[in-house]
């Protein structure tokens, strides 16, 4: 399955010249909202996270998104794996879990996100999960950005990547890029304008 390919034939991930909402420039722009768009779509990344978790013969009984990225890769996810959905949301900036929701103790969670930047939501939600008594056993998600170390990956580990190392993350694609100061972009050296995204009209 090529990942990338269907990122971008969705518009998901777009090449350019970008100006981020932090001011730097970037070659590629990920808006990973929008390959969730198409249900089927969903419905095929979920499905092959999926055999990768029963492939590794981890055994989960729950999957916990982190609202409000992760619902619908969440949803996707337990879908495939035939378990349970649940989300955890921010109250007054603390990740919780609300509507209704129960863990058992020593219950099986895997924290499901859209995409992994360096986990710190998904982190945000494990506690929340060990709080009520379950156990973390792993961390999902359909695209890492490259600075946790998803199975099966050559890239290494960065610094600032918030996952535990001993526990494993599944993704099906790292999408690593540069991020750049303006001073310093090659792409306003190269002389091209940096747009922000979506202002083309997509
Ligand atoms: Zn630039």
């Amino acid at each position: 399955m090529d990942v990338k390919q269907i990122y971008m034939d969705a518009n998901a991930l777009l090449e350019g010249h970008f100006k981020l909402s932090s001011g730097n420039h970037s070659q590629f722009y990920l808006q990973s909202a929008k390959v969730l768009e198409q249900p089927k779509t969903a419905k095929v990344l979920a499905e092959a996270v999926a055999e990768q978790i029963k492939e590794s013969g981890l055994q989960v009984d729950t999957v916990c998104a982190p609202a409000l990225g992760g619902l619908i890769a969440g949803f996707a996810l337990a879908t495939a794996l035939d378990k349970r959905s649940i989300f955890a949301e921010r109250v007054d900036g603390t990740m919780t879990i609300r509507r209704g929701f129960e863990i058992s103790k020593g219950e099986r969670v895997i924290i499901c996100e859209d995409i992994i930047t360096t986990g710190g939501s998904a982190m945000e939600a494990a506690k929340a999960i060990e709080a009520l008594g379950g156990i973390v056993v792993g961390f999902a998600a359909l695209a890492n950005r490259g600075f946790c170390q998803r199975q099966g990956s050559p890239l290494t580990r960065q610094e600032n990547c918030k996952l535990p190392q001993d526990v494993p993350f599944f993704a099906l694609e790292d999408f690593t890029f540069s991020i750049y100061t303006p001073d310093a972009c090659p792409l306003c050296t190269d002389g091209s304008e940096a747009i922000k995204p979506g202002s083309r009209g997509n």
